[in-house]
């Protein structure tokens, strides 16, 4: 398996941004939440903070000899419904408040999708770009070695994120077998399907959009054969949700993708609707649609955000963070009817506010997206019993999953006359509250 050539495009990092603080606006969302529930005292103390915290050194030999320090982080943000879910990033500006943040975030989006799992997420300050296989597997193994008895199938576990891969949870899972002595497939998610993996995640998060859609769209009473989206991004996300929103005979007329040759964003757009297919046939390794040959197949293709701009029922953004801002939320045409978040955080609070005045419903990423987590929830399941599912088996489970959290939330937003990210939110954290208070922790 290349690592290199499945990194991940480090670019999903909030902390980037000077003087923004993920962990503080993590915080500032789950105040406003706690308020609108009336949680009481111990409770907002216990959810505005990861219940642990894991912080500690890898030391690693390097090729040339010499021996380098790197910094590795679990948080375990709260395990009340379930052992702690969620990835372990590689990025050269990881900070404990980023993962901090992604924890509770992780906490949320398992509550609102009803799996049995909490919320966590890890990290290690580095930088794979820099790194050879080798030093990359050993920084694995020495993760996994400072923290293999806090995590496991039954207490925190963990998958790919922000520049890691399969490749890199097999080294975790390798390493935490020979330390425990004996096979722990549901050690981990995100393995692929010959060594536990389940069949469908590939699909999962986009597919899980365009179920969510699908009945979002009926209590709309738009149909969807009738229907036009327009996507940002062609990368897994935005490749599955178009794929599927074609095949229940919606139109997608434009997708978008960042050009590794020019360093831009460009848009490609038809009228008529895109062909995931032949799309799919001229992008490169990287993820670049070839301009030219798009151009010959009939389709209009603009530098920038062009995305955004075309005249559609529904919007998904399925690339980036802070991609639909105060700055260009105005270039959104009246028609708009839905922002479907594809993509983690692509709306930025302000813009949202702009959005709900006008009548958008903004359905977040924490429910949108969690499609991923589900059949993530799945692998472990099968990997835990030994037993695999079929492709269909999965996806007809993820499908009813899906379809149970937009209602739950739907008629809850509708009953409340609240927007769908509020009644998410509201969902989310009174189970967490509730599970806490189930056991005696609060
Ligand atoms: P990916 O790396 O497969 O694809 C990213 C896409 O974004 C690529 O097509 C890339 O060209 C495009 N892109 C990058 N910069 C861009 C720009 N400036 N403008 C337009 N397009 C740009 O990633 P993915 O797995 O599809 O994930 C996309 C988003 O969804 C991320 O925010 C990720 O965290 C989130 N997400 C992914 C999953 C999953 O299962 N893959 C689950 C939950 C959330």
């Amino acid at each position: 398996m290349q690592v290199k050539s499945e990194l991940k495009q480090g670019k999903v990092n909030p902390s980037k941004e000077a003087g923004f603080n993920a962990f503080k606006m993590a915080q500032q969302q789950f105040d406003r939440i706690a308020d609108k529930l009336n949680l009481d005292e111990p409770t907002r103390e216990l959810l505005r903070n990861p219940l642990r915290e894991y912080s500690f050194a890898i030391p690693i030999r390097m090729d040339d000899g010499t021996m380098k320090v790197f910094r590795g982080f679990r948080v375990q943000h709260n395990d009340a419904r379930g052992p702690c879910k969620g990835g372990i990033r590689f990025h050269p500006q990881e900070t404990a408040d980023t993962v901090r943040a992604l924890a509770m975030w992780m906490t949320w989006k398992c509550a609102v999708a009803d799996i049995p799992l909490g919320g966590g997420k890890g990290g290690v300050i580095c930088d794979p770009h820099n790194l050879s296989e080798r030093e990359q597997e050993k920084i694995c193994r020495g993760w996994v070695r400072q923290i293999a008895r806090d995590i496991g199938p039954t207490r925190d576990v963990p998958a790919p994120d922000v520049m890691t891969s399969g490749q890199h949870m097999l080294w975790i899972m390798d390493e935490y077998q020979t330390i425990m002595g004996g096979q722990y497939p549901g050690l981990i998610t995100g393995k692929p399907v010959e060594l536990g993996g389940s069949r469908g995640r590939t699909e999962a998060t986009g597919y899980g959009l365009v179920y969510i859609l699908r009945e979002l769209l009926k209590e709309q009473k738009i149909e969807i054969t009738k229907s036009t989206a327009s996507l940002q991004g062609f990368g897994n996300v935005a490749h599955y949700t178009a794929e599927l929103f074609i095949e229940y005979g919606g139109t997608v007329v434009s997708v978008s993708c960042w050009d590794q040759n020019d360093n831009c964003t460009y848009s490609y757009y038809k009228q008529k609707g895109i062909d995931v297919k032949e799309l799919v046939n001229i992008t490169d390794r990287f993820g670049t649609i070839d301009k030219k040959q798009a151009e010959k197949l009939g389709y209009k293709v603009t530098p920038g955000d062009d995305w955004l701009t075309h005249e559609v029922d529904i919007l998904i953004p399925a690339a980036l963070e802070h991609s639909i801002t105060v700055e260009n939320v105005n270039d959104i045409k009246p028609c708009v009817k839905i922002v479907l978040c594809g993509a983690n955080g692509p709306v930025t609070p302000e813009a949202e506010d702009i959005l709900d005045k006008k009548g958008v419903i903004v359905v977040p990423d924490f429910l949108a997206n969690s499609g991923g987590v589900v059949c993530s929830y799945f692998e472990q399941v099968q990997s835990n019993q030994n037993y695999y599912w079929t492709k269909e088996e999965v996806l007809g489970k993820l499908d009813n999953k899906m379809t149970d959290a937009f209602f739950k939330v739907w008629e809850l937003a509708k009953r409340k006359k609240i927007r769908v990210s509020d009644a998410a939110y509201m969902i989310a954290i009174s189970r967490v509250a509730e599970a806490c208070k189930m056991r005696g922790w609060v």
